[in-house]
């Protein structure tokens, strides 16, 4: 499926609007950060050699020889017996080599101008040299790296503006079945309330694409080639749930199929989510999930989600795993990889969320991630295992 996306297509953007966006440039510090030596702490700014023997008993005398503010020039250069007050972020002066910091001094009685250091400090203390955060050249990001809080931090205190990310795909959102109703309407007998659109919105507002919702399709060729059709037209990519499966009243494929979209493949040898299908369709892409709400949870997470983040340039694309032992067994006896959902308890062990059948919601309310079990294999309590989580 990778393979056939085509490459990501980019924008200009702001940093302010930038979070969880994608990069595709790489970038480089064009200056050093900080900028200049500052003060850690609020102070005074010393020679070091000055006060290299003072303590509590026997604190050093120096002369203040003036003030320096965050965001002043420090203008003042300081001789042996001088010091200059400062505070966090003022440019240290010149001559200057620590700062002793105010908890450590005294004001002198003897002399307004005047003040007691009452210890030691070695050359360096308390200040923050030009550059020792980030030096000028060097590499900020990635092209392919998530823009994360800290991350727009960082490139905010390098004065980058304005970064190069890959588009949002637009994703259609089609509904088949018609048992379905939208929440509101009464409910006859063998009608259940349509879930799986804004389920998955959620999860692709959460993957950085832009969902787009589109109404319910009845099981019927011409109403899913039309829908089809539309959210082709519209979106540059298009999920459907239900109507993949074998019956004759599933449409989905061979309602793309009419439309000229060709398929990839269909079936995948994963549980829950086996009839899931892709195709493409002049430069659109069709992603067919299987209409059980946790089937089409699963195989957006497992097959679609990496898709909408390669399309906007990332190189992470796998959910984020974290491990954690088993509290009981989880056993798969039959012959497909299964992903079962589970969820983590505050001491980090692994607990089933429940039942794990493919309609049953409530166990996937409380779930935060997949264990991916193998064919035939009985993971036994105790286990560490990876936790593919989605939240
Ligand atoms: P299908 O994949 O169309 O055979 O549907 C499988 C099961 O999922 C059936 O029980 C459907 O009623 C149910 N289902 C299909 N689509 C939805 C949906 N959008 N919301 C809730 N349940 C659905
Ligand atoms: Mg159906």
């Amino acid at each position: 499926m990778l393979a056939a996306l085509p490459k990501p297509e980019t924008e200009r953007i702001q940093l302010s609007v930038a979070h969880e966006r994608i990069l595709t440039e790489s970038i480089n510090a064009r200056i050093d950060v900080p900028p200049f030596d500052n003060s850690a702490m609020d102070g005074y700014a010393v020679k070091a050699a000055d006060v290299a023997r003072a303590n509590a008993s026997a604190p050093v005398r120096l002369r203040i020889r003036g003030k320096v503010a965050a965001g002043e020039n420090a203008t003042t250069h300081i001789s042996s017996g001088e010091c200059v007050r400062l505070f966090t972020g003022s440019p240290v002066p010149h001559g200057a080599d620590a700062v002793v910091m105010q908890e450590d001094t005294k004001p002198d009685p003897g002399a307004p101008d005047g003040i007691l250091i009452c210890d030691s400090a070695r050359p360096g203390e308390n200040v923050r040299r030009r550059g020792s955060d980030v030096q000028q050249g060097a590499v900020l990001a990635t092209a392919g790296d998530a823009l994360t809080a800290g991350r727009i931090g960082l490139l905010g205190a390098c004065g980058i503006r304005e970064v190069t990310v890959g588009k949002r795909p637009r994703v259609g959102l089609l509904a088949t079945g018609s048992e379905l109703r939208e929440a509101g309407q009464p409910l006859a007998h063998g009608q259940i309330y349509e879930s799986n659109r804004s389920m998955l919105a959620a999860l692709i507002e959460q993957a950085g694409a832009i969902p787009q919702k589109y109404p319910l399709v009845v099981d019927s060729l011409a109403a899913t080639q039309q829908a089809l059709d539309t959210a082709l037209r519209e979106c540059d990519v298009v999920v459907t749930s239900g109507g993949v499966s074998v019956g004759e009243m599933d449409f989905v494929k061979v309602a793309f199929e009419k439309l000229g979209g060709e398929l990839q493949f269909w079936k995948v040898a994963i549980r829950p989510g086996k009839p899931f299908v892709f195709g493409g369709c002049r430069g659109k892409f069709l992603f067919g999930l299987p209409g059980n709400p946790v089937s089409a949870f699963v195989t957006y997470l497992v097959l679609v989600r990496p898709a909408l983040l390669h399309w906007q340039g990332a190189t992470n694309i796998g959910l984020p795993a974290e491990s954690g032992a088993l509290a009981e067994p989880l056993a798969n006896p039959g012959d497909r990889r299964h992903f079962m959902r589970v969820r983590l308890d505050d001491s980090g062990q692994v607990h089933s969320a429940g039942q794990q059948a493919s309609h049953a919601l409530l166990p996937l309310a409380i779930a935060q991630g997949l264990v991916d079990v193998p064919p035939k294999t009985t993971l036994a309590a105790g286990k560490i295992v990876a936790v593919l989580r989605w939240q």
